[in-house]
């Protein structure tokens, strides 16, 4: 079933579990996210930057995430992931994504509360559910790199008053993860993921999943973590494999022949992630 963020990140919630928010870069990667989510029986959450979305043209990610999730009984969300620009939200709910983030996370306070609440009025006419950010995460964001100076960790206080006024769906953390990040691992800060947690009622997000330690998994979705992005682990895995693949075979060979152990690759990253993100418990 094709749904909505709102929809798989209550599930999430009864279930004390979280749910994988996997970057798509091309048409190509999408079956293979799909297929992991398929075996691995939990709902998934494609999600592209608005440069994917405009490079793959929207309605064509729309077309296959509602063949594909109808096809195999997969719950799957179509979310837009950063979009600082209104008009590229309202391109992306027009064409049928269930799900969007607005990010004003760099924008004074006020400001940022103003946009997301602009942004939840338009999704709320066409049911589509909502992330919003406070604070900052590090590391790169569309290949520009956020200065340490820049980064702040979400403040409780504030993030009461923002999800209140916003009336968002999910709301993204800052606490000390980092987009890009895969050399090296993040030290994440539980005590402010408990404190946000604490006082904030609505699922919280966790971005830069790929630098998270797998042991530090359990632990934030304890403290509340519902969608976990995963983006950077994926490139890595299906460009190393391309690479290999491209580098040894002969150029007249069958495309499939470099793009197929790439996206095997993409399927066994997916699996694994799954797998750290449920519940074992139920
Ligand atoms: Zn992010």
């Amino acid at each position: 079933m094709y749904v909505t963020l709102k929809e798989v990140l209550t599930e999430a919630t009864a279930l004390n579990m979280a749910i994988g928010a996997f970057n798509t870069h091309n048409l190509e990667m999408l079956p293979a996210i799909i297929r992991a989510a398929e075996k691995q029986k939990t709902p998934v959450i494609i999600q592209t930057s608005c440069g994917t979305a405009n490079y793959v043209g929207h309605k064509n990610l729309v077309a296959v995430c509602k063949s594909m999730s109808e096809e195999l009984g997969v719950d799957l969300v179509l979310h837009l992931d950063h979009a600082k620009d209104f008009a590229e939200i309202r391109k992306a709910i027009r064409a049928g994504y269930s799900s969007v983030m607005y990010d004003g996370s760099s924008l004074p306070f006020k400001e940022n509360i103003l946009g997301t609440k602009q942004v939840v009025n338009f999704a709320r006419e066409y049911g589509v559910s909502v992330e919003a950010e406070l604070g900052t995460v590090g590391g790169t964001e569309d290949g520009i790199v956020v200065s340490q100076e820049q980064v702040f960790y979400t403040n409780p206080e504030d993030a009461v008053i923002f999800v209140e006024e916003t009336n968002i769906d999910a709301l993204a953390v800052a606490i000390g993860t980092n987009h890009g990040q895969y050399m090296s691992k993040t030290a994440v800060n539980f005590e402010q993921l408990r404190k946000i947690n604490e006082v904030v009622a609505i699922p919280l997000v966790i971005h830069g999943g790929t630098g998270v330690k797998e042991e530090d998994v359990r632990r934030v979705i304890d403290l509340g973590i519902r969608k976990f992005n995963v983006g950077t682990e994926l490139l890595v895995s299906w460009n190393r494999k391309s690479k290999e693949c491209y580098d040894t075979h002969k150029e007249n060979t069958s495309n499939r022949d470099n793009v197929e152990p790439s996206l095997a690759t993409i399927e066994q990253v997916v699996q694994r992630k799954m797998e750290l993100f449920k519940n074992l418990s139920n």
